[in-house]
Formats: C-alpha cells, structure tokens, sequence
C-alpha cells in the first residue's frame, strides 16, 4: 500500500449506502475482562491492525471493523480501568470526554464471577456519564459456565446496568456471541459514512492510533485546565523507506489561553507531551518516530464535527 497521506479529501470514501451505519465504540471494562481478547477477534480476522504489535502489554486497544453495511471504531478507555492514572476528577474526566466522543458505551463484564464494588462503581460512573449515548453490555467469559449458573451470573450482572440498551451473552475466546453483538451494536449506531476505505485501513489505523495517543498525553499531563476541547488532527504520516515514521501533528484548541497550557513555560509542556506519545508509538510499531506537534486555537470546532474533526477527516459537502 501507498502511503501518501497528504489529501484527506480523497480519504473519505463515498461508496456507501444510505443505509451504512458508523460510530465510535467505547470500549469499558476492568482489567482481564477480555476487552484486548474481544477487540482483536472481532478486528483481527478482518483487517488485521489492531495495534501493529496486538498481543503486546499494550493496555489500549483501538481497531477498525469494516463490513459493506458498517464499519466500528472500538477505542479503550482506560480513565475507567487503568492503574496508572491517578484517580479520581482525572478518571472521571477521561471517561467523559471518551464518552462524549463516543457514539455507543460497551460495557465489558465477566459473566463467570459475581459482580462487586468495581462493577458497581464503573455502573454508577457510567449511568452518570452516558447522556444520550447508548449503553450495550458484552456479558464476557460465557464459556466458562452453563445452565443456572451462568443464568444467575448473567442476571446478577446484567441488573447493576438497567440502563442499558442490549445485554449479550459472549465468548471472546470461543466467538460465541460475537456476531450478535456485532449486528446489535451496528443497529444502535447512526446512519454515516465509512470513514476509512478498506484499502487504507492500516494507514488509517495508524493515524488514528497516532492521534489518539498524542490526545491520551494531553489529558494525562493538563489536568483541569485542558477539559474536552482537544481535537489531534494528523496532517501526514509517511512511512520512509528506512523504517522511520514521519508524523506531524496539530492540536486543536479552543482558546488562547488552552494553547498557552499545552505549550507549558519555555515549551515544555509539549516537548514532554510529544516525548511520551513518540516513546509509546516506537513501542507500537518498533519503528522509529519523528513526531512534529503544533498547537493551534479553533474556536468551537466541536460544534461543527464530532468524530470527523477529532480524526482529521472532513465531512462531505453539502452538495455532494
Ligand atoms: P483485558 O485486560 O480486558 O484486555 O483482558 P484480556 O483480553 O487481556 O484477557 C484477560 C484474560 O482473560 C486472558 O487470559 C484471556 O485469554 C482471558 N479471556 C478473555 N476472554 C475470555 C473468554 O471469553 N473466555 C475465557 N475463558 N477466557 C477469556
Ligand atoms: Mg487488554
């Protein structure tokens, strides 16, 4: 495949129906509920990049699901689940502006143990935190168990989540149950566009992932000051023949005052948040990564795009 990633205009792909459906999924679920086991089995077979290096200690797990009536965007979300960030206003921040993105919440439960406190607060945050986003639920490890048991394991969980819109039953493992998770998240999701055509699924995943973790570093390292309103656009991404990536990046913020927080005195900020994001997208890919941040204000780009602008790809014109 080709890289050439300079037009994002001729990214977009107009050669679905009316009927196409797409989102971004976020993925929420404590650690070792089987969300990196389910997230490459339901992207693995199909396009293969999950991250370049699936199966690693990786603790975020992004994929691109591609069908001719769909495609999903599954993102973690680690504010809800991951150790290494302090708890919290931080968490809760992270979770709500992962689920502001969001178009469907998939909420992963281990169905072969009772549910307790970790389950019950991950429903609390979440009932809170979910507006209008609807919420599914992937009752996980489904092999595990059979008959009455799983029955009571499965009614026990499934009642912490009564705002949930769909409850499955699944095996990440065995694949039990995928498939009808699959179609019932795709139903619940809007009408829209595919937004990366098939033959660059790994070069969109590679932005996404890119930009993504730039945006994971600024929420870390802003704390309040920098609340929802970053967007990571990445302008190029070229794979040179030597192996070396080449990424630059803007960061889009709303106000003046929000550049000035993400730049930090005599630039440190970035330089720091650029450091880290390069240091993990080096482990990602065992590439070496040139990384070229900027800031720039955009006022009230939220109002206009949601996922589009957060990925760097503009919607279809109006005549179009
Ligand atoms: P994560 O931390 O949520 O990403 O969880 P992982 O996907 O890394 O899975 C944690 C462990 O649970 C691994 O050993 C998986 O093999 C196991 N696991 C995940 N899904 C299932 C399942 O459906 N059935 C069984 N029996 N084990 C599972
Ligand atoms: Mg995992």
């Amino acid at each position: 495949m080709s890289m050439s990633t300079n037009d994002l205009d001729t990214v977009f792909d107009d050669s679905w129906g009316e009927h196409h459906r797409s989102g971004m999924v976020a993925v929420v679920g404590r650690p070792n509920v089987g969300k990196s086991t389910l997230i490459n089995r339901i992207v693995g077979e199909k396009i293969a990049i999950v991250s370049p290096k699936p199966q690693t200690t990786r603790k975020r797990q992004l994929g691109i699901y591609t069908t001719p009536d769909a495609q999903i965007l599954f993102i973690d979300t680690p504010g809800l689940h991951a150790p290494q960030h302090k708890l919290g206003e931080m968490m809760v921040r992270d979770a709500e502006s992962a689920f502001r993105d969001a178009d469907l919440i998939l909420v992963l439960l281990e169905v072969s143990t009772a549910p307790g406190d970790a389950e019950r607060m991950m429903s609390e945050r979440i009932a809170e935190l979910h507006g209008e986003t609807p919420v599914v639920l992937a009752l996980n490890k489904a092999d595990l168990l059979s008959g009455d048991e799983l029955t009571a394991y499965a009614v026990a969980n499934s009642a912490l989540f009564p705002f949930a819109a769909k409850r499955q039953l699944v095996s990440a493992v065995t694949g039990e149950g995928v498939p009808d998770l699959l179609a019932q998240i795709i139903e619940l999701l809007p009408l829209g566009p595919r937004y990366f055509p098939e033959d660059q699924l790994s070069e969109a995943s590679l932005r996404f992932i890119a930009a993504e973790t730039v945006r994971e570093k600024i929420m870390l390292h802003t704390e309040q000051e920098i609340p929802h309103s970053v967007a990571v656009d990445i302008e190029s991404y070229q794979e040179r023949p030597d192996g070396t990536h080449y990424v630059s990046a803007v960061i889009y913020v709303e106000r003046d005052s929000q550049k000035g927080i993400v730049i930090g005195k005599g630039g440190e900020m970035i330089k720091r948040i650029g450091m880290e994001a390069r240091t993990e997208l080096e482990t990602m890919t065992d590439a070496r990564i040139f990384l070229d941040l900027r800031v720039k204000v955009l006022e009230n780009w939220r109002k206009d795009e949601k996922m589009m602008s957060r990925l760097g790809y503009r919607p279809p014109k109006e005549d179009e």
